[in-house]
């Protein structure tokens, strides 16, 4: 296939194409007309891609466990997976801590530039602020309670209950394990077919993710064109020293983790790997939400990695929803961050305590974009940081959000293929387009 023909060619090419009419949109006082006529197609192509994301999941899952056929592999798939989550996330926290106590970029910020952003944000932080408190006022089994729906269609009508929609598909595939086959065999070939269907519908839409793709970046630059870039250009120093570090911590994750990872579990290269879901990526940077982009990385990790629908359709819902490796550095960072432009020096138990509550905030946060960004509150508190130093960091979390939530979807595909590659299901991949 020639190359301009390939996927992640095509959403690259939106994406540069998207970037530059923003600039000149913003420099030709284009901004309005950007906002009415470009950003609808761009919020056009999210929802087409949220619409199929939970039938997806559900026909997938429901197909995946019918195939499995046996309950015990299902824990064992579970325990693995889960237990592979929790592991990459803490590597992903202290490869943030180190390279943020290493560079200590914090101390770069003029005292009189916080000061003036404090006030100046005060009013965004307040619904953060508040959305977080809600969170910790609740019980601490609360999150096991949340994953139980009272009402299967008042779960399904909100795109990040997504654990809830596993535990649906979950205990639907397991009921249609225990029933005589001459029963379940209508149901099974049902949701056999509603998968078959909506794959082919992403392939459809991934047709027109380039101009989705456009659209999104285009209105995301007249965004960050306006009052707040201006603002915020005073802190450029630091602000970029607190992105570059962010940057590097997520880079070195990919490279360590991943890596070490394949070594483990399997024989893949990190090359080949990233080959494979380069479009996924992509797609995640232009969209900044791991659930919109779930449609294609569950795409790719079968056809391009390997993994067998049986992992995939398990591993990839769940880890959407709470394997946030990019997320959890970021947050740590952020928190040591602001933690050093206030002045405060975190001891070693506090920052062991960063790890912790970024573990938990991670997977607290839902795959939508700037979910990480209220989370990082509920962080900040556990180690007395001022929730208003949220303010410093606002004006370029929109850019980190992008490039965190493509590596949270690097995330959920490695450690799919580590999941595949010990059940025995990682057939072979194809790395060239
Ligand atoms: N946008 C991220 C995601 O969807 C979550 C975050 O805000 O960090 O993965």
């Amino acid at each position: 296939m020639p190359w301009y023909k390939t996927l992640h060619w095509q959403i690259l090419s939106g994406l540069i194409a998207g970037l530059i009419f923003g600039i000149i949109a913003t420099l030709t006082g284009l901004q309005q007309f950007t906002v009415d006529f470009i950003e609808p197609f761009g919020t056009i192509f999210i929802r087409m891609l949220q619409l199929v994301a939970i039938p997806l999941v559900i026909a997938s899952l429901i197909v995946g466990i019918t195939n499995l056929n046996d309950l015990t592999k299902l824990s064992r798939m579970g325990g693995k997976t889960i237990g592979i989550y929790m592991v990459t996330t803490v590597f992903a926290i202290t490869i943030g801590l180190t390279v943020v106590n290493i560079f200590e970029p914090g101390k770069v910020l003029p005292e009189e530039t916080r000061d003036g952003l404090f006030a100046s944000y005060q009013e965004n932080i307040e619904g953060q602020e508040e959305a977080a408190t809600e969170l910790l006022d609740r019980s601490p089994l609360q999150f096991i309670v949340d994953i139980v729906p009272a009402n299967f269609f008042e779960a399904a009508s909100d795109n990040t209950n997504m654990l809830q929609i596993v535990f649906v598909a979950l205990i639907i595939g397991i009921g249609l394990m225990r029933i005589p086959e001459d029963k379940s065999k209508i149901l099974v070939d049902f949701f056999d077919s509603l998968n078959d269907v909506i794959i082919k519908i992403v392939e459809m839409i991934m047709k027109i993710a380039p101009f989705g793709v456009f659209a999104l970046i285009a209105s995301v630059i007249v965004d960050l064109g306006g009052e707040d870039l201006r603002r915020t250009a005073e802190l450029l120093q630091a602000l970029l020293m607190y992105g570059l570090v962010v940057v590097a911590g997520l880079i070195l994750h990919v490279l360590i983790v991943y890596t070490t990872l394949f070594k483990m579990f399997s024989n893949m290269s990190l090359l080949n790997f990233l080959k494979g879901i380069r479009p996924a990526q992509l797609l995640g940077f232009s969209t900044s939400s791991s659930l919109a982009t779930l449609p294609l990385t569950m795409e790719r990790v079968e056809k391009k990695l390997g993994v067998h629908e049986e992992v995939a359709s398990f591993v990839l819902p769940v880890g959407a929803t709470i394997n946030m490796d990019g997320t959890s550095l970021y947050q740590a960072v952020a928190a040591v961050f602001i933690a050093q432009a206030v002045g405060i020096d975190l001891t070693v138990s506090q920052q062991l305590i960063i790890v912790i509550t970024a573990t938990l905030a991670s997977i607290g946060t839902a795959g939508v974009p700037g979910a990480g960004i209220i989370m990082l509150v509920i962080v900040l508190q556990a180690v007395e940081v001022p929730v208003e130093g949220i303010a410093l960091i606002l004006g370029v979390d929109r850019i980190l959000d992008m490039i965190r939530t493509a590596v949270n979807i690097t995330g959920d595909a490695a450690v799919s293929v580590a999941v595949a590659s010990t059940e025995g299901r990682l057939g072979e991949g194809h790395f060239d387009d």
